[in-house]
């Protein structure tokens, strides 16, 4: 018997958003409220390409599609070099 543990979460419970360096693994979690533009390198600065994410003229349920398809893409993800984690809280059980 195979068990699957899932969890559904809603935008506003999303705490961070973690970036994590390809090359050096480093992570940089940014407070949702505070992240307002996108980051060029990780801390040790290994360059980080974040201009292939641009979104232009889309209404922002297209935009939301493309962004989840392009950030869990491997190959996005290798060639960006970083991936975007999300964190949030553990929802509580009744
Ligand atoms: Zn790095």
């Amino acid at each position: 018997m195979t068990f699957e543990h899932r969890l559904l979460v809603g935008f506003e419970e999303i705490k961070t958003v973690v970036f994590e360096c390809n090359t050096c693994k480093t992570r940089v979690s940014i407070p949702v409220k505070e992240f307002t533009a996108g980051l060029v390198s990780c801390p040790k600065r290994h360059g980080w390409v974040t201009n292939s994410l641009a979104i232009e003229r889309a209404t922002a349920f297209d935009a939301l599609a493309m962004l989840i398809a392009r950030l869990g893409d491997p190959i996005f993800q290798e060639q960006s070099g970083f991936r975007v984690l999300l964190d949030f809280d553990s929802p509580q059980r009744d």
